[in-house]
């Protein structure tokens, strides 16, 4: 523990290991009153007991062992330090005791702790539902509590409610009386030992669908009145997922049921409570036939991440903040794996290296952080929660997981969970058991890949006959980083005579390997399994790019163009090479391969305008149609769901990017007779949304509005909001941005409809200069979890003015709860305000003929 930490850290002479909570909500007062008993084990002999509590009125109570009783005399809160201190009467012997305490608190619009989220019902009343979202530190806005994570505890819930009211807990309900008042008193079972993080309760009018059997665990879904019909796909998810985890851990499920619950105002994606998990709507109900394989694909994937976790996390938990990247990067490496089980169709790895390519460009930064990086107060507890802890942390959990061979990596995580099992590690636990399993070097290799930042440039070179591998950190600015690395690596040669395949670990002087044919083509980083960029030398390059299409696979593919992607922005090569590149992909299907080339063109389009731009649009509808024109607009028989995607991305690349007026025609079609209810593929649906968007006026705009407040699914409504920061009329930006400050827009959505908004490629300036002048306003207006998305769009903004403005704003404004990222986006803006400079001359003079 560091000094600073201790700050942060309650004494350790009283302990909790049985929590009795008992909460009265008042939905209509916003308030509750609430009482606690809490078996504690007193170590030492103490006459005060400190413990967490934060805009709670903590009333009072005892401590009581048999017939002894102490009352407590006097509580002293600390505000700032978020504790109450409770003086005894006297001195409590070590032993055994009962901590009874009453206490009440707000529910609040915070959306943390004991919170209200609001819906209008069928008639268009307001309707209250209270709930709770405790990670990290905001269980003690609900309770008085130790609110640390290795202080775990077991937590039996009582909720007091209003009769006619769905009540949910951790554990499944076990008792109800009624209490002739109107109200019912709903006792749920006591839950297994776990951090107060984990605690959840849920109070309103839902409706909950009935269970379904995952071997003998019931799983069902709670959701406002009306939408259960939505609730299908998460629940075939959520049992697939239950037995695929149950036999990859080969430990049964930790809880006695599973619910899952969609909250209209909810500021994450999701959160693990254990046997309560809750969701942001649009990432649990879905209709699967309206939706497209992408937005299927978030709900999956956030339902497999959060059941993964009742494992990773719930059963064995990090004992500090410092450890929530593992929890992080485990859950999302488990929910791929286990998606990609359930729909092999989807290749989900392709879609995760996307996520991937976003941050590659985040740890090239010099403000990039280790993925393991110390953590003291909440707020830095809160800036752990980003993509180099999900993503990068991921990532290098399926390096691993690829290098040492998928059976082996299981093996050694089953051998962690058994031995922590209820308890709480350090992250090299996890090393020290796979290295058991395995017998490889894992704690080395993976100490230097989470305490190192950033990631290596791996260089492949042919010397006679062989190949040389070195190594040096990619970095745009200081190319003379000594950063090494043990890389886990895996080598695909493909020759006339076969495949050669080399599982390597290269370390800091390099590696050479032996070349297996003379005509053999190279793949340094094979199914792109490490968390590397890869450059050739001009021989091996030249014949890979030759046969790309016809040796790679997709994601291998993808690689390639998303190095080439990442050399142009950092420098080391142009932008028009990007382009050379790129244009040699006229045969391409797959959509990952495609998101990659259409990300890089997206950015080209930026730097452009009068003729070049012209010539830039001519390019971009040379390279797409083709594509377009093999799918079709209409889906065929065969089609795959990929297929569906990537009619989607090119539709949506030739009517935006290549301002194709045919397309555009077509698209306003689509659209209308989507929002029709008429047949159109949902991929093609949502495409058509954007494009009409990017290209329409007011009466489009005004349909659009009407479109997001009567949507029949939360993905629809999602497509007509995010939408509506498409426009390119100024007019209609300032409405929109005018109407994410009222009711209009719910308060979870205002952030990343702005953030979208600043994406926009001509009114990027207009939205961040309405985000600087209502600061205040917009941060009282959101989740604090949520300001960071104002500035997660500036990279988007690159003329010098504008970006000058940005920079300046920020030297005076904090977000103290995300501050590293802060500086990371304001690196990155730099960086493509840097990359900017350099590439619009280049590209218009590709481009100007
Ligand atoms: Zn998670």
């Amino acid at each position: 523990m560091a000094t600073s930490e201790a700050r942060y850290r309650l004494p350790r002479n009283v302990t909790p290991t049985a929590y009795r909570l008992t909460f009265e909500p008042d939905l209509d007062a916003a308030r509750f009153d609430g009482s606690e008993e809490v078996d504690v084990t007193v170590h030492e002999p103490v006459t005060e007991i400190v413990l967490n509590a934060n805009e709670l009125t903590v009333h009072g109570g005892s401590l009581v062992a048999g017939d002894r009783t102490i009352e407590v005399e006097k509580v002293v809160p600390d505000a700032e330090a978020e504790r109450v201190t409770l003086s005894l009467g006297e001195t409590a012997d070590p032993g055994a005791w009962t901590l009874r305490l009453t206490f009440a608190g707000e529910l609040n619009d915070k959306l943390v702790g004991f919170y209200r989220s609001v819906y209008p019902d069928a008639d268009g009343a307001e309707r209250v539902i209270a709930t709770t979202h405790f990670e990290a530190t905001d269980a003690r806005r609900a309770f008085p509590c130790w609110d640390e994570p290795d202080l775990k505890a077991s937590f039996g819930i009582t909720l007091v409610v209003r009769e006619g009211l769905t009540a949910l807990a951790n554990g499944p309900e076990v008792e109800r009386e009624a209490l002739g008042d109107g109200r019912v008193r709903v006792r749920f079972a006591d839950s297994m030992v776990m951090s107060t993080y984990l605690v959840c309760m849920v109070v309103g009018p839902l409706t909950v669908t009935e269970a379904v059997d995952a071997r003998g665990v019931p799983v069902r879904v709670a959701c406002v009145p009306g939408k259960e019909h939505l609730a299908g796909f998460a629940l075939d998810t959520a049992v697939y997922s239950l037995n695929w985890f149950g036999d990859y851990y080969a430990i049964p499920y930790p809880d006695a049921k599973l619910d899952q619950v969609a909250i209209p105002d909810f500021a994450q994606g999701a959160m693990e409570n254990l046997g309560l998990v809750t969701y942001r709507e649009t990432l649990l109900l879905a209709d699967p036939d309206k939706s497209t394989p992408a937005e299927l694909l978030d709900v999956a994937e956030t339902v497999a991440h959060e059941l993964a976790h009742m494992w990773f996390g719930d059963l064995v938990t990090m004992r500090w903040w410092n450890g929530i990247w593992l929890n992080e990067a485990f859950a999302t490496f488990m929910s791929y794996r286990c998606v990609d089980e359930m729909r092999p169709d989807w290749r989900v790895w392709d879609s995760f290296a996307r996520n991937k390519a976003n941050a590659f460009e985040v740890d090239a930064l010099e403000s990039t952080r280790t993925i393991e990086y110390p953590v003291h107060s909440p707020d830095d507890a809160s800036g752990m929660f980003d993509t180099l802890t999900y993503t990068k942390g991921g990532a290098v959990l399926r390096m691993l997981e690829q290098w040492l061979g998928p059976d082996r990596f299981r093996d050694g995580i089953r051998r962690y969970l058994r031995t922590h099992a209820h308890a709480n590690t350090e992250t090299h636990d996890l090393w020290d058991a796979i290295e058991a399993e395995t017998g490889e070097p894992v704690r080395r290799v993976m100490d230097a890949w989470i305490f190192q930042a950033g990631y290596p440039a791996i260089t492949v070179a042919r010397e006679g006959d062989e190949l040389v591998f070195g190594q040096h950190r990619f970095l745009p600015s200081a190319p003379e980083d000594p950063t090494t690395w043990p890389v886990p690596l895996i080598v695909r040669q493909i020759h006339a005579g076969g495949e050669h395949v080399d599982r390597v670990l290269v370390e800091a002087e390099g590696l050479r390997l032996p070349i297996a044919a003379d005509d053999a083509v190279v793949v340094g980083n094979a199914g792109g399994a490490s968390f590397v960029r890869v450059f050739y030398d001009d021989e091996l390059r030249e014949r890979l790019v030759a046969r790309a299409g016809e040796l790679l696979t997709p994601i291998e593919r993808q690689g390639l163009v998303d190095d080439a992607w990442g050399a142009a922005v950092a420098g080391r090569a142009s932008a028009a090479a990007f382009i050379d590149l790129v244009r040699g992909f006229t045969d391409e299907d797959d959509p990952g391969v495609w998101k990659a080339i259409i990300g890089g063109l997206g950015w080209c389009d930026r730097f452009l305008s009068g003729a070049p731009r012209d010539g830039f649009r001519d390019a971009v509808r040379d390279l797409v149609r083709p594509a377009l024109d093999r799918l079709g607009w209409d889906p065929r028989p065969e089609d795959s769901d990929l297929d569906h995607e990537l009619r989607g991305d090119l539709i949506l690349a030739l009517g935006v990017l290549g301002d194709d007026p045919e397309t555009q025609a077509q698209a306003r079609e689509a659209e209308a007779l989507g929002r029709n209810g008429g047949d159109v593929a949902p991929a093609v649906a949502a495409a058509a949304v954007e494009v009409v968007a990017a290209t329409g006026g007011e009466a489009e705009y005004d349909t659009f509005w009407a479109s997001y407040t009567s949507a029949r699914t939360p993905q629809e409504e999602d497509r007509y909001l995010y939408a509506l920061g498409r426009f390119g009329d100024p007019a209609l930006m300032a409405r929109t941005l005018e109407a994410s400050m009222t009711d209009a827009i719910r308060p979870q959505n205002a952030p990343f409809l702005m953030l979208r908004a600043t994406t926009n490629r001509d009114l990027g300036p207009q939205v961040w200069t309405f985000i600087a002048d209502h600061w205040d306003a917009i941060r009282d207006r959101i989740a604090e979890s949520n300001v960071i998305a104002l500035a997660a769009g500036l990279r988007f903004i690159t003329d010098p003015d504008a970006v000058a403005s940005a920079q300046a704003f920020f030297e005076d404004h904090d977000i103290p709860q995300n501050r590293l990222m802060l500086r990371q986006f304001l690196e990155r803006q730099r960086v493509m305000a840097a990359f900017r400079a350099r590439a619009e001359d280049e590209l218009a003079a590709r481009f100007g003929g």
